[in-house]
C-alpha cells in the first residue's frame, strides 16, 4: 500500500511492511494536553511496531495484540465478509469455552449468508444450537435459527426462536451483542407473514408517534426506519408513508427520502401526475447532494438502479417484486416529464 519508504522514528530504519504485521504504526504526539487548546500541537510520526514498545518503559497497558476478534467484527462490520470469515475460522478452534464459540457463530453464520455458503450457514447454526440444548444459550444463535426458519417459510418457528432470543438476552445481558433492531425488523416482518396485518399497522404508528419528532445522530440510527418504511410499503398505507415523509427522523437525516417517500405515497394513492412531481424532486435533492460531494451523480443514479441489496435477513415483500424505487422514479419521470 505505501509507495515511498517510511522510516521509523526510533531506530531511523526503513519500515518494511512485513516486518510485523502491525507495520508500518503511525505516531501522534498532543503537547499540553492539560493546557490552553491554543498551546496544544499535534505532530505525526512513523515508527515499527516493536521498537515503540520497546522503548515504552511499562507496555502492560499496551493492548493492541491478541485483537483478532476484534479485527474480524471491524470487517464484518464494513462488509468485507470475506477478510472476516478468514479471520473467524481461525478464532472458531481456539475459543475453547463454548461461551466464546457462541459469541463467535453468529457473525460466522452472517459471513457465510452474505457470501452464500449454505452449507456452512446449516453447520454453524446446527452447532450453535446444539451449544444451546447443553444449556450455553445464545440470543444470537435463536436469532439465527429464527432467520433461517423465515427463509424457509416456517414462520411459527421462526416466532418461537425469537421468543427464545429475546428470552436468553434477557438472561444474559452482557454478552456485548445488541439485537434491538433486528428483533423489532423480524417480529414486524412476521406479523406480515402470518396476516397480522393491523398489528403491523399499530407497531408502525406506535414507532411514528415516538419517533417523528427524534433527530437521529448516527446512520446506525437511521437504520431504524428501514423496517418501518418496508412494512408500511407492504401495508401500501399512504397516510403512514405520509407521516414517515414528513418526519423530522427522516427530514434531518436523508432529506431526498421525504420526496422518495411522498411519491410512493401519492403512487398508493394513484395520484400519478402527483407522485411524478415528488419523485423529480427527490432526484433534483439526491443530485444536488452528491454533486456537493464532487461525486458523478449519473454513475451514482446508475449504479443504484442495478446494486443488489446485500442478504437481510426477516426481508419484508415488496408490493413492487424488489425493483429499486430509482427504476420507477425514471418511470415516472420519462411518462409523466413532458
Ligand atoms: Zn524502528
Amino acid at each position: 500500500m505505501v509507495a515511498v519508504a517510511i522510516q521509523c522514528c526510533i531506530c531511523g530504519d526503513n519500515i518494511d511492511e512485513d516486518a510485523h504485521k502491525f507495520d508500518p504504526c503511525y505516531l501522534e504526539i498532543n503537547t499540553n494536553i492539560t493546557g490552553d487548546e491554543e498551546q496544544q500541537l499535534p505532530q505525526a510520526f512513523f515508527a515499527h511496531y516493536e521498537c515503540f514498545k520497546g522503548i515504552m518503559a511499562y507496555d502492560g497497558h499496551l493492548n493492541l495484540e491478541g485483537q483478532e476478534a476484534y479485527v474480524a467484527n471491524n470487517y464484518l462490520r464494513a462488509g468485507k465478509y470475506k477478510e472476516a470469515i478468514d479471520l473467524y475460522e481461525k478464532l472458531l478452534p481456539i475459543a475453547e469455552e463454548p461461551e466464546g464459540q457462541q459469541f463467535i457463530l453468529p457473525n460466522m453464520i452472517q459471513c457465510y449468508k452474505q457470501l452464500n455458503d449454505v452449507a456452512k450457514q446449516k453447520e454453524l447454526l446446527e452447532h450453535g444450537l446444539e451449544l444451546c440444548s447443553q444449556g450455553h444459550e445464545s440470543a444470537g444463535i435463536y436469532y439465527e435459527a429464527a432467520a433461517s426458519a423465515y427463509a424457509s417459510d416456517d414462520f411459527q418457528k421462526a416466532k418461537d426462536y425469537i421468543e427464545k432470543s429475546k428470552k436468553a438476552k434477557e438472561d444474559d445481558d452482557d454478552d456485548g451483542s445488541d439485537y434491538t433492531l433486528e428483533i423489532f425488523s423480524a417480529e414486524l416482518a412476521l406479523h406480515l407473514a402470518l396476516d397480522e396485518h393491523e398489528t403491523a399497522r399499530l407497531i408502525c404508528t406506535e414507532w411514528l408517534d415516538e419517533m417523528v419528532a427524534y433527530i437521529p445522530t448516527s446512520f446506525e440510527e437511521t437504520k431504524s426506519a428501514n423496517p418501518v418504511n418496508a412494512c408500511i410499503q407492504y401495508l401500501q398505507d399512504a397516510e403512514l408513508m405520509y407521516r414517515l415523509a414528513e418526519s423530522d427522523f427522516v427530514r434531518s437525516s436523508t432529506p431526498s427520502i421525504e420526496f422518495a417517500n411522498k411519491g410512493l405515497a401519492e403512487r398508493m394513492r394513484g395520484n400519478d401526475e402527483k407522485a411524478y412531481k415528488a419523485f423529480l424532486e427527490y432526484k433534483r435533492i439526491l443530485r444536488e447532494q452528491i454533486e456537493t460531494r464532487g461525486e458523478d451523480f449519473e454513475g451514482y443514479w446508475k449504479k443504484l438502479k442495478s446494486d443488489k441489496p446485500e442478504v437481510s435477513d426477516f426481508h419484508i415483500p415488496d408490493p413492487d417484486d424488489d425493483v429499486p424505487t430509482q427504476i420507477l422514479v425514471d418511470e415516472y419521470i420519462e411518462r409523466y416529464g413532458k
